[in-house]
């Protein structure tokens, strides 16, 4: 019996992604990014699949840091948000995290700590995100404060953020390069920069550590490009099945709202997943799905609990029937596409009930 609502996870394919990003950036320490439950793909599945090979992990918030160690994992965490109060300082020392600094008030925490042990940094430099890390003349400041105390490792770290590197046309991502190479060009700290399109699509993004993250789990992080192109396979699988089959005639209406109407007479498929497995409820009519592996229109509105799709062209189709909402056969991009959405929301907007099943294939 195929059950409702499970996802599919190759894990293969990670390790094959992992390749590729170490095949782009061939002399760079590989800092790979499982924030967010991964992607939504499990913390402790995929770190104690990913930490053998490659050299540091970055999570964005502490308790997924100290979650990892207490799992007994012992490679260099980073938290890409660093900390807020003393308090929270104390747990990244304790559970031997490092910080990503990016704001002067850490830095004034780090300044009054006067507990034993010492904490290695990543200073964030803003090089035009506006988002987290400091700006042109703050940097200077920033990095000798750093440098001296007493209870931060040296040499500190350095690292930037793309905001556009996902747009190959955009000429964004040099002048962000450049305004960091300039910034931190006195500093003998190691440098990190790219994310993965950084890795993918800007040689010039490429130093001494590189942070891959939505390329491991087999997505393009490309506008209008699919994970195919890069040589990327995707890991996650969205599946279901179809629980009612049913007939309606031209000019009769479907679902909430009663917003899509049939055009001619049909066959519905209806099947078991909706918002509240985290498929997105902006999907429009005509998103692909697929029904026995061949791609059919979701019609009318989402619901939480299950997707109405037309079944014209597949008029055997019948309860229990085997259904892919995205993943191999149908890339996630095109779902989030025909939402409005990015991959990224899909795969960590994967809810509790959805069952995780992993595939190894030799
Ligand atoms: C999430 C994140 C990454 C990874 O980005 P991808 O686009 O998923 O590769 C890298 N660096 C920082 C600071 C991040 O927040």
């Amino acid at each position: 019996m195929i059950p409702a609502a499970y996802a599919l996870l190759d894990l293969e394919a990670v390790r094959h992604n992992l390749q590729i990003a170490k095949r782009h950036a061939p002399n760079a320490k590989i800092m790979a990014v499982i924030k967010a439950n991964a992607y939504g793909h499990g913390l402790l599945r995929i770190a104690s699949l990913l930490l053998p090979e490659v050299d540091a992990v970055a999570l964005a918030r502490a308790d997924e840091g100290i979650r990892l160690r207490k799992a007994g994992f012992d490679k260099p965490i980073t938290i890409l948000e660093g900390f807020v109060c003393a308090e929270e300082l104390e747990g990244l020392y304790q559970y031997h995290l490092d910080a990503v600094i990016h704001s002067s008030q850490q830095i004034d925490l780090l300044e009054q700590r006067r507990g034993e042990g010492l904490i290695s940094v990543w200073l964030k430099i803003d090089s035009g995100m506006n988002r987290l890390g400091f700006k042109g003349r703050e940097v200077e400041a920033a990095y000798k404060r750093l440098a001296g105390c007493q209870s931060v490792n040296r040499p500190v770290g350095l690292m930037t953020h793309l905001a556009t590197a996902d747009d190959l046309y955009d000429g964004n991502t040099p002048r962000q390069v450049a305004v960091f190479n300039e910034l931190t060009k006195d500093y003998p700290g190691p440098r990190n920069i790219a994310n993965s399109a950084g890795i993918l699509g800007w040689r010039e993004t490429l130093s001494d550590w590189v942070r891959p993250g939505i390329m491991l789990y087999g997505c393009s992080p490309f506008i209008g490009q699919e994970a195919e192109q890069q040589g990327l396979r995707p890991v996650m699988s969205l599946k279901s099945r179809v629980i009612a089959v049913k007939q309606v005639i031209a000019g009769e209406s479907v679902g909430y709202g009663g917003g899509w109407v049939c055009p001619r007479d049909t066959q519905l498929g209806v099947i078991a997943i909706g918002y509240g497995d985290g498929y997105p409820r902006y999907a429009r009519s005509g998103t692909p799905v697929l029904v026995n592996g061949r791609e059919v229109p979701l019609i009318g509105r989402v619901s939480m609990d299950m997707i109405t799709v037309d079944l014209q062209s597949q008029p055997e189709a019948k309860p229990g029937d085997p259904v892919t909402l995205w993943g191999a056969g149908l890339p996630v991009e095109r779902i989030a596409q025909a939402a409005g959405t990015i991959p990224y929301t899909l795969l960590c907007g994967i809810t509790q009930r959805v069952r995780i099943v992993e595939r190894e294939h030799g």
